[in-house]
């Protein structure tokens, strides 16, 4: 099984994408008012958490709808199972390095959230995976190859 996939347009670094926003908390167990589990009479306080911008959510939203299309057309009924071997070929117009981890993160968010692989836990192997910097902005895109993960010791 080998199945090939393409996410056009500039891949955002998730972890650059994060903005930190400050929420309401319940002092004790820091869930939010309504949520509180501990039922101790307690104060509201602000804690941070992390939510994404609005270029991630733009982003995200956009490629999770092309790969819902692709998947369909690939005949991929049900999210991949693992062992899973995902090599991703980011291919960007800028040439500020982004981290290659958070890079590749971001395309198995969206993997997962499009129902092509069930969880990225699933994963084993993203050997050949690159970054290639300084592409034509028209050009910038992710291309996808989905293998099965095969240990070595089973070649
Ligand atoms: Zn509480």
């Amino acid at each position: 099984m080998t199945y090939r996939l393409t996410i056009t347009g500039q891949t955002p670094s998730k972890k650059r994408g994060m903005q930190i926003v400050y929420r309401n908390a319940c002092s004790a167990c820091r869930k939010s008012p309504n949520k509180c589990i501990c039922h101790r009479p307690s104060a509201i306080i602000k804690v941070p958490s992390m939510i994404p911008n609005k270029d991630y959510l733009k982003w995200i939203k956009g490629a999770v709808s092309q790969l819902t299309r692709q998947r369909i057309l690939l005949g991929i009924e049900a999210p991949l199972a693992g062992p899973l071997h995902v090599i991703t070929m980011i291919y960007r117009h800028t040439l500020r390095r982004a981290d290659k981890g958070n890079l590749e993160q971001t395309i198995h968010d969206a993997l997962q959230e499009a129902g092509v692989i069930n969880d990225d836990f699933l994963i084993e192997n993203t050997d050949g995976s690159r970054r290639i910097l300084g592409v034509k902005k028209e050009e910038a895109r992710a291309e996808i190859i989905i293998k099965r993960h095969i240990e070595p010791l089973e070649i």
